[in-house]
């Protein structure tokens, strides 16, 4: 059996079958040529690839459903799930009866999108106890940014839900890549459905602007994000990545304290710092970066037209990448 190794994929993708541009082997064929090892496809309320996973030329193409409703939207990932396609589910209870289903089918259950302004989780993220919860859906936007401060709070009230990202791709305008950006990377010893969903639920994931981005890793000896250390023993993380752009900010936390906040002065290749962890409860990085000019006032004008963003509400440090957590007891 192969080790553990990181493998990169989208888990959030949508095709003709729902509302997306490309028909179904279209958008095998572009994820292929992205060069992920996995794909989720979750058409609203229709299962895509059929009863198994299958390979598309080394690519694993999972079966999963984007449950879709007025009251939020919830990715299920798995197999034999017996229905090819479910009505839009209108109350609480429909939510909870698809959900119920699912999960008597085994899928793992990831809310998309929590604080999205436009299509919310409206029903409480702990009522459904996910297994996952995207924090960054599509390309970074306000409301990513709001949703991993959140995340963050519930870390430091002790809660964790692994945090993967969704590219939600639906089809590209003029010269946009949209599709798998972000990207999510799992530590799994394979691109079988079995290894990435496991990898998933342990939290052994980090998530990146993109395909060919800057992967970020952070470790504690062999251990990685989504796995538990003993801080008596083990007092030190290492955080890499593989470049950081100039003006890019890396940002290590150990709970509510940085223990390391680096700017990068110029474009600098395979950055690397060890640091000793200071108190129990978790570690966990990310890189930030500033939009600024010409480049602040496009996403401005695009976010207000496309997002629901407020005239004048200003843009936060975007995250280029960012990993789960390591835990310290
Ligand atoms: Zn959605
Ligand atoms: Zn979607």
């Amino acid at each position: 059996m192969r080790k553990a190794h990181w493998i990169k994929g989208d888990c959030h993708l949508h095709t003709a079958n729902s509302d997306g541009a490309k028909r179904p082997e279209e958008l095998y064929e572009a994820l292929y040529r992205k060069g992920l090892d996995f794909a989720f496809i979750t058409d609203h309320n229709f299962n895509t690839p059929g009863e198994t996973e299958f390979n598309y030329h080394g690519v694993g193409i999972f079966p999963g459903m984007e449950i879709s409703g007025n009251l939020g939207h919830v990715n299920v990932f798995g197999e034999h799930f017996l229905v090819r396609s479910i009505n839009r589910p209108r109350s609480r209870e429909d939510y909870e009866a698809l959900i119920g289903y699912f999960r008597s089918r085994g899928a793992h259950i990831s809310i998309n999108h929590p604080l999205d302004r436009s299509l919310p989780w409206r029903l409480g993220v702990e009522d459904f106890q996910p297994d996952s919860v995207e924090v960054w859906n599509s390309p970074m936007h306000n409301d990513d940014v709001y949703c991993m401060e959140w995340w963050h709070k519930k870390l430091l009230a002790g809660e964790f839900i692994p945090a993967v990202g969704g590219s939600d791709f639906h089809r590209d305008y003029y010269v946009t890549r949209l599709l798998a950006s972000p990207t999510t990377y799992v530590y799994a010893c394979s691109n079988t459905l079995a290894d990435v969903r496991a990898a998933i639920k342990a939290g052994r994931v980090f998530v990146t602007n993109s395909p060919g981005a800057a992967r970020l890793f952070l470790t504690c000896g062999k251990k990685v994000p989504g796995d538990t250390a003993d801080l008596a023993k083990e007092r030190e993380v290492t955080v890499s990545c593989d470049f950081l752009r100039r003006g890019q900010i890396l940002r290590v936390f150990n709970n509510d304290r940085e223990l390391l906040t680096y700017r990068a002065k110029k474009h600098e290749d395979g950055v690397s710092f060890t640091l000793p962890v200071e108190a129990r409860g978790f570690v966990r990085a990310q890189v930030g970066y500033q939009l600024t000019g010409p480049a602040a006032g496009f996403y401005e004008f695009g976010a207000t037209k496309f997002k629901r963003h407020t005239p004048g509400e200003g843009v936060p440090e975007f995250i280029y990448s960012f990993t789960n957590p390591i835990f310290f007891v």
